[in-house]
């Protein structure tokens, strides 16, 4: 960091970790979002014939995720994923080549055959309180300005993956310079809301 300009920079030290690779999306630092952005299309990594996803405005939430079952670019430690409503997405080309990875999963993973790539996750249980919302990786679309990352969910979970758990200061310490703060579930503010969802089912909240 230059201190020519003085010490105006004195408060954010220099980054100690920027060997670290969390996700291709933010690993040059995370990217703001466009003001007005409204959606754009997601398209598989096929070479012929991908399928496309249309999404008809801004994402929610987007996050890292460290979870076993999110689709992740080859090579990455996260996942990036964010939600949209289920009402703003449309398959627009080559749906037959989607597929259900698991279909006893709350999230129903909509891949495609050839590549593997997930284009859109789903949830369809009406009492699930993300019911309404659907997952998607936006690092598939061309265009730029959607959400940025806000958080890093689930991290512990990498150490699932492989990642030896030696390297988690590293890797948190990453995370925190670049603004992810790293929880091992969802954020708070998710957390809250599902707890506050099964709260009103219950009756130990008033609806
Ligand atoms: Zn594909
Ligand atoms: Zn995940």
């Amino acid at each position: 960091m230059s201190t020519l300009f003085g010490g105006a920079e004195a408060s954010s030290p220099a980054p100690r970790y920027t060997h670290v690779k969390i996700h291709p999306a933010v690993d040059g630092g995370v990217k703001p979002a466009a003001a007005g952005f409204n959606g754009g299309t997601l398209t598989c990594h096929c070479r012929t014939n991908p399928v496309k996803v249309k999404i008809t405005s801004q994402t929610a939430h987007n996050h890292v995720c460290g979870c076993t079952k999110c689709w992740k670019p080859s090579g990455a430690t996260f996942s990036q994923v964010a939600v949209v409503g289920r009402d703003q997405l449309s398959v627009i080309a080559n749906e037959d080549k989607l597929q259900i990875v698991d279909p006893s999963a709350t999230i129903q993973r909509h891949a495609c055959k050839e590549c593997g790539v997930h284009m859109y996750g789903r949830i369809e249980n009406k009492d699930h309180p993300f019911y309404g919302l659907d997952f998607v990786h936006t690092e598939l679309s061309d265009q730029s300005g959607w959400a940025a990352p806000e958080f890093a969910a689930f991290v512990s979970s990498i150490i699932e993956s492989g990642t030896p758990p030696e390297k988690m200061d590293e890797i948190r310490g990453r995370l925190r310079e670049l603004g992810l703060e790293p929880y091992d579930a969802l954020s708070p503010a998710l957390m809250d809301a599902i707890a506050t969802h099964i709260a009103k089912s219950t009756g130990a909240l008033p609806k």
